[in-house]
């Protein structure tokens, strides 16, 4: 086996990671974005949303009709996810809230007006939510960093309320909010194993650090109720930053880089790299059989097919 035995673009680094890779090949589906976030799969008409976020708008492509503008003058929404019920939940960096466009007759349409969910936490308004995670029992998780408030680049500059960058917990069934940690400097991307006893957040505050201190690296959870506990470093990311990374069904978690998508094994072993030509921000796992990684990385949207699928079901 060497590194290069089925295309330029991946890297086997762990022979584990050979058979998901196999026959695989990175393809560009779409450019002309300025920083590409928050990619979600909609199965109802089997296409990619994400956010291009200087831009103030989120893309759309399928393979039937390509890409196009979804929505404009979006509030700088960052991570998507679907909760329980079908409805598409948005971090917006803008309105430094969780929102969300309800499902109408199971469809998520552009022109449905969105609701606010998530706002503020004990009287005092949100950072920027990030990106943001469903756990099945309905509880939704999000990260909330400084990042959109910092400047008009990637939202409204402005005065931060909260004394920490908390990863939060939202229980829609009882309307409550709460912190679950605040162990993170600046928490950014967050994917649950597949059985949800755990949760990985990564800490990004290397990006704006100037002296090169910060954190680039992935820290593990154990999941207590509506609490995050026991928290220890999983993976350090380099080059670049793990913005935001996905689990597949088998507990792999995929995640950005400055020049790949790092393939790591629930033991922390560096299994592989699909080598990207772009700065990678995020991922997801699509199509019909679930087993298409999208990845949105800086002006482009690109897909790759692996033997594999992701842990949630789209
Ligand atoms: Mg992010």
């Amino acid at each position: 086996m060497t590194a290069n035995d089925t295309t330029s673009s991946l890297r086997i680094l762990d022979t584990r990671v050979a058979p998901v890779f196999a026959g695989a090949s990175l393809r560009r589906l779409c450019t002309g974005a300025i920083w590409s976030e928050g990619p979600i799969w909609l199965s109802q008409d089997q296409s990619v949303l994400w956010s291009d976020i200087p831009n103030n708008r989120i893309l759309r492509w399928s393979a039937a009709s390509g890409m196009s503008v979804w929505r404009e003058q979006v509030e700088f929404t960052n991570g998507h996810a679907l909760d329980r019920e079908g409805n598409l939940l948005h971090c917006s960096h803008g309105l430094r809230a969780i929102v969300r466009t309800p499902q109408v007759q199971g469809v998520i349409r552009a022109d449905t007006i969105d609701e606010v969910l998530v706002r503020e936490f004990q009287g005092k308004r949100l950072n920027s939510p990030n990106d943001v995670v469903v756990q099945s029992n309905g509880c939704i998780w999000f990260t909330d960093p400084p990042y959109g408030i910092l400047s008009d680049r990637e939202g409204h500059q402005g005065r931060r309320e909260q004394p920490h960058n908390h990863v939060f917990c939202y229980d829609p069934a009882a309307g409550t909010l709460h912190a679950a940690s605040d162990f993170m400097q600046e928490p950014n991307g967050l994917a649950f194993s597949p059985d949800e006893q755990l949760l990985y957040v990564s800490d990004t505050s290397a990006a704006l650090s100037a002296d090169g201190t910060g954190h680039h690296h992935i820290v593990v959870f154990d999941v207590k109720g509506h609490t995050l506990q026991n928290p220890r470093v999983f993976a350090e990311i380099s080059p670049g930053l793990p913005d935001g990374f996905r689990v597949d069904h088998c507990g792999w978690i995929y995640t950005s880089s400055l020049d790949s998508v790092q393939v790591y094994h629930p033991d922390g072993t560096l299994l592989g790299k699909i080598l990207v030509p772009e700065k990678v921000g995020n991922l997801t796992f699509g199509g019909v059989r679930g087993d298409t990684l999208f990845i949105a990385a800086s002006t482009s949207l690109y897909s790759i097919v692996l033997n594999t699928r992701g842990a949630i079901r789209p």
